[in-house]
C-alpha cells in the first residue's frame, strides 16, 4: 500500500505546516486564470512545470499535508482511509497533460518530488525531468552507478538495498553484478545530485515555472520555482491550499489541478491523451520479464530499461550558457516602511502592468512587516547577454 511509504521513513518533528484549509475559486474566475495560464505558456520560451503529491491524489494516492494528508491525519494518529496500492495507481490527467505540453514544446521540464512514478509511467522521457525525492518503479546500482526502471514498487524506501543484482551488461556484454538500491529518500538523506542540479539550473533558466499539488514547504525543491521569479520570470501557483511561496506568485489557481490543466489544453487546442499501458516502461519492463528466459542461477535475463541521467544533459552547453546569463534581479529599495499606510503620490506595477498603491498588496501574514518583500518591483535589469 501506498501509505506504508511513510511508515518505513525515520521519525520527523518539523513536517510543516498540516491540514491548511483548501480554498476555491470561483468558476469564471478559474475561467480568467486558466486563460491567463495558457497565455503565459505560449508566450513562455523556457517554461519549467513543478509538481507535487496533489497531482496524484485523483488517482488515489493520498497527499501530505492536505486536510486528509497523511502526516495531517498523523498528528491526530489516524490513517489515510483511501489508499491505493502503488502498482495499481495510474497516471491522472495532469500527468498525461504535462506529457502532452512536452511533446507540444510547451512545456521544457519538469521537477517533481513525487515517489509515486507516475511522470515515469506516463512515458515521459527521462531527459525531461527531474525526480527530486526518489522512485517507487527505479533501482540504482551500487557499482555502475545506473537506474534501471523495475516491473513493480520497491519494497523498500532510504536508498536500502533491495536484494536483486544489477540487471545492466558491462562493456563486454557480462553482467554487472552490482547490487541494486531503492532510489527513496529518507528524511534529511541528500538529493540526487544530477537531478538536483538540472532542476536547479531549468528553474534558473526559465521564463516561466509552474507549480502544480504542492505547498512548496520541502527545500530546496520548494525554492525552485522562486529562482525562476528572482530572474524575471513568471511564476504560476495551482494548489487548494496556501503554498510558502504565494507571495511571489504572478497568478495563484485555487482549484483541482486535473481541472485546471485539462482547460488550459483545450485553449491550447492540445489534445490529451488517455494513459497507455504500451508505453509504460514499468509494463513494458514486466512484459520483457515474463518473455524472458533464466541464467544458471535463476536470475531473469530481459534488457532493462535505463532510467539513468545522462551525463551530457547536465553538461549541456546551451543550457549552461543560459544558466549564467540569467543574473537575480536587484531589488528596489522602497522609499517607506510598510507601516506607513498613508496616501502616496507614486504607484507601482506588477508584471500585469496593474497598478497598486503601497499596502495593497502586501502580505503581513509573517507577523514582521519589515521583512515584507516586494516581487514585483524589479529594476536596473541589465540585458546580460550584452556583456
Ligand atoms: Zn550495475
Amino acid at each position: 500500500m501506498s501509505c506504508n511509504y511513510a511508515d518505513g521513513l525515520s521519525p520527523y518533528e518539523n513536517k510543516g505546516k498540516l491540514g491548511l484549509p483548501e480554498i476555491f475559486d470561483s468558476a469564471e474566475d478559474i475561467e480568467k486564470k486558466c486563460v491567463k495560464l495558457a497565455d503565459l505558456l505560449r508566450n513562455s520560451e523556457h517554461t519549467v512545470v513543478h509538481t507535487g503529491a496533489g497531482i496524484s491524489t485523483s488517482c488515489g494516492i493520498p497527499d501530505f499535508r492536505g486536510p486528509n494528508g497523511v502526516w495531517t491525519l498523523e498528528e491526530r494518529g489516524e490513517k489515510p482511509k483511501i489508499c491505493i496500492s502503488w502498482n495499481d495507481a495510474k497516471p491522472t490527467k495532469t500527468h498525461m497533460a504535462l506529457l502532452a505540453l512536452q511533446k507540444a514544446g510547451y512545456v521544457s521540464y519538469i521537477v517533481t518530488q513525487n515517489i509515486d512514478g507516475l511522470h515515469l509511467r506516463s512515458g515521459i522521457p527521462r531527459k525531461y525531468i527531474s525526480e527530486l525525492h526518489g522512485n517507487m518503479f527505479t533501482s540504482k546500482c551500487d557499482s555502475c552507478q545506473r537506474q534501471f526502471v523495475m516491473s513493480e514498487a520497491v519494497k523498500t524506501v532510504g536508498l536500502k538495498s533491495i536484494g536483486m543484482n544489477c540487471p545492466g551488461l558491462k562493456k563486454k556484454g557480462r553482467r554487472c553484478r552490482g547490487k541494486l538500491f531503492d532510489t527513496i529518500l529518507d528524511w534529511e538523506d541528500s538529493l540526487p545530485e544530477d537531478d538536483l542540479d538540472l532542476a536547479h539550473m531549468h528553474s534558473c533558466v526559465a521564463t516561466l515555472s509552474i507549480c502544480l499539488g504542492t505547498t512548496l514547504q520541502i527545500v530546496p525543491s520548494g525554492n525552485l520555482p522562486v529562482h525562476t521569479k528572482k530572474r524575471g520570470g513568471s511564476l504560476v501557483i495551482c494548489n487548494l491550499q496556501p503554498t510558502k511561496q504565494d507571495r511571489h506568485a504572478d497568478v495563484m489557481i485555487h482549484t483541482y489541478v486535473d481541472d485546471v490543466i485539462k482547460r488550459v489544453l483545450e485553449i491550447l487546442e492540445v489534445p490529451l491523451p488517455d494513459y497507455d499501458s504500451t508505453i509504460d516502461p514499468v509494463v513494458i519492463t514486466s512484459l520483457r520479464i515474463a518473455d524472458g528466459i533464466k541464467n544458471s542461477e535463476g536470475e531473469e535475463e530481459f534488457t532493462p530499461i535505463d532510467w539513468t541521467i545522462n551525463a551530457e544533459w547536465v553538461q549541456d552547453k546551451e543550457l549552461f550558457k543560459k544558466f549564467k546569463m540569467k543574473k537575480v534581479l536587484k531589488k528596489k529599495k522602497l522609499p517607506y516602511t510598510v507601516n506607513d499606510t498613508s496616501p502616496k503620490k507614486f504607484k507601482h506595477e506588477n508584471s500585469d502592468g496593474e497598478k497598486f498603491s503601497p499596502g495593497v498588496t502586501l502580505d503581513t501574514s509573517s507577523g514582521n512587516k519589515n521583512e515584507v518583500e516586494w516581487p514585483f518591483v524589479v529594476c536596473e535589469f541589465k540585458n546580460e547577454s550584452k556583456t
